[in-house]
């Protein structure tokens, strides 16, 4: 049996919090762990700033709901799940993916969430565990999956390590560099190829 592993960012839909800064204006919510590499002073500094400018749930969702996915990548995950049992494994929250999951036809999601109180203010965040992508293909190789994954950044390369077949889909060149052992693609026909390839099974385009 084999199960295919999906990063969401960058992969299926646009980065979240980068496209509600600019769709917001909150250049501020631009920030990632590259400028700020410790995610919980990351996350403080966002969940303030939602608060400074006033947006609750409802007002992220909302915004969010204006995102679309990728060009091609609602095909491209009506065509994987006829061939594998599709997985995606992210970094983002439930409450935000919402919107765009919807959009991909609810695809199984694991990643983390929101904790929103009463008065639809978002007050903290809830990881899943440490490593969760990585701890996913651990999980799936524990019930005899057979584990072929593919991402984007460096919050993925555990996971296409830890996978029987990794693939880098749309990464930046300085991942690309330090990850030369894992096939690169930057297009969907090529992502699904990469796919045909890593399956051990006869599988058609
Ligand atoms: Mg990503």
């Amino acid at each position: 049996m084999e199960i295919a592993c999906l990063d969401l960012e960058g992969v299926l839909v646009p980065e979240i919090w980068i496209k509600f800064a600019e769709k917001t204006g909150i250049d501020a919510l631009k920030a990632t762990t590259r400028d700020i590499p410790d995610y919980d002073i990351l996350m403080q500094q966002r969940l303030r700033l939602l608060d400074e400018h006033g947006y609750g749930l409802r007002e992220i969702q909302e915004v969010i709901a204006t995102l679309t996915p990728l060009d091609g990548a609602i095909e491209f995950v009506d065509w994987l799940r006829e061939r594998f049992q599709v997985v995606i494994l992210s970094d983002t929250f439930y409450e935000f993916s919402q919107p765009l999951m919807r959009q991909l036809g609810w695809p199984t999601l694991f990643c983390h969430r929101l904790e929103v109180d009463d008065s639809n203010r978002v007050v903290d965040y809830c990881l899943r565990q440490k490593d969760p992508k990585r701890q996913s293909v651990i999980a799936f190789k524990s019930l005899y999956y057979r584990v072929i994954a593919a991402g984007d950044s460096y919050n993925d390369t555990t996971m296409l390590s830890e996978a029987h077949a990794g693939i880098l889909f749309h990464a930046p060149q300085n991942v690309k560099d330090e990850f030369p052992q894992f096939p690169s693609v930057d297009t969907y026909e090529d992502l699904k190829k990469a796919f045909i390839n890593a399956s051990e099974r006869s599988i058609s385009l």
